[in-house]
């Protein structure tokens, strides 16, 4: 039995039957009973104990694929660390992934989870992917289209694929992304201004993304935390104005590639901030017992210590609940239940 503490940004307590360490792609692994990689455990949460094993992927690297006046490709192994690979891109004056600074975890749940923050998103750059086929042990090479990537979600949430390497395309000519949330205070560009001066360097829109988040996000490091809980619902247009008018503030976003079918679904959808929401219903910073949310991002459901993972889905469930009761909204877990 190994506890499962020490590899979950939640902080939660939870015994695996068998605990293996992957340190290259080659290694095998036992698919005799249920199994379940894991990279940092920043998007999981234990909610009982694991009868079967985890294997927890920790090859790492990082290499040029290919260069051009333009471009390089690179390939990062599964367990690399993303930050890592965001600061090495920036430190190399490359743009595409500097927004997405300071996103605890690793590479192949990146792509697993299709991450994104602040304007850009992992499958903007994305090039392709080498997984092996659990059940034919063969390798596999993927390309954007095969990934089904959605908003937070892919093909490879089943964990039917261990991903050992994923290639990005990044730019040599800055492609910056500063517009991000531009009508809200939140907004990137104003830190920016308060650091740097125009033109802006990656290097800039990095350090302001470090900033923003350490200034408003809690430290995982400290706090049990598994970042946003929830994703943000789609709901139609219509409905987005009826909530406008019981709640200021509320912000909404266009759901670009989200829907991912009927280009016309633009001018009927949006994808609702659900935290103001949240943050209206008197979440923001509600403890109950050993759980709360963080006071700054409503989203964000916090260990207060020594919550056990049934605790915090309960808590979770009950943010579920009163959505669903006051607005009639389904909410989809952002974080993986177990
Ligand atoms: C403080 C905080 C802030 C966050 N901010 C953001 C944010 O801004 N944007 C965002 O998108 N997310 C954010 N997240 C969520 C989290 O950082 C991402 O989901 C991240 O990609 C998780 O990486 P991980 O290595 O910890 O994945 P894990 O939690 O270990 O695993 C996630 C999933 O991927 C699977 N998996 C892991 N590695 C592999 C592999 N090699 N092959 C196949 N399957 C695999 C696991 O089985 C699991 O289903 C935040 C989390 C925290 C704690």
């Amino acid at each position: 039995m190994t506890d499962l503490f020490p590899y979950n940004t939640l902080k939660v307590h939870a015994q695996a039957k068998r605990f293996i360490e992957l340190n290259s792609p080659d290694q095998k692994i036992p698919t005799d009973e249920p199994f379940l990689f894991l990279g940092l455990g920043a998007n999981i949460l234990f909610t009982k104990d694991f009868d079967g094993t985890i294997v927890k992927i920790n090859f790492s690297g990082i290499k040029v694929v290919k260069e051009t006046d333009s471009e390089v490709i690179i390939e990062a192994a599964a367990g690399q660390n993303w930050h890592d690979l965001v600061t090495w891109s920036v430190d190399h004056n490359l743009s595409g992934l500097e927004n997405m600074a300071l996103i605890p975890g690793t590479v192949g749940a990146a792509a697993v989870g299709n991450i994104a923050a602040y304007g850009q998103n992992q499958e903007d750059v994305f090039e392709s992917l080498s997984a092996l086929d659990i059940t034919t042990n063969k390798s596999i090479n993927f390309f954007k289209p095969d990934c089904k990537f959605t908003y937070r979600e892919s093909l490879f949430k089943k964990n039917a694929f261990l991903i050992t390497s994923v290639t990005y395309r990044l730019s040599k000519v800055p492609h910056l992304e500063t517009s991000y949330h531009a009508t809200r205070h939140a907004s990137l560009l104003p830190t920016l201004q308060q650091i740097a001066k125009e033109p802006y360097t990656i290097k800039d829109v990095y350090n302001a993304i470090i900033k923003m988040r350490t200034e408003k996000l809690p430290d995982w490091h400290k706090v049990g935390t598994a970042g946003s809980f929830f994703k943000n619902p789609v709901i139609t247009k219509q409905k987005y104005t009826k909530m406008q008018s019981r709640i200021p503030d509320l912000l909404a976003y266009p759901i670009d590639k989200l829907l991912y079918t009927d280009p016309s679904d633009q001018d009927k959808y949006v994808k609702l901030s659900v935290a103001r929401v949240l943050d209206e219903l008197g979440w923001k910073g509600k403890n109950i017992g050993r759980v709360s949310t963080s006071p700054n991002q409503a989203l964000y459901v916090i260990n207060l210590g020594g919550a056990t993972g049934q605790e915090i889905f309960e808590y979770a469930e009950m943010m579920r609940q009163d959505i669903k009761k006051h607005f009639d909204i389904d909410l989809e877990y952002e974080v993986r239940i177990i």
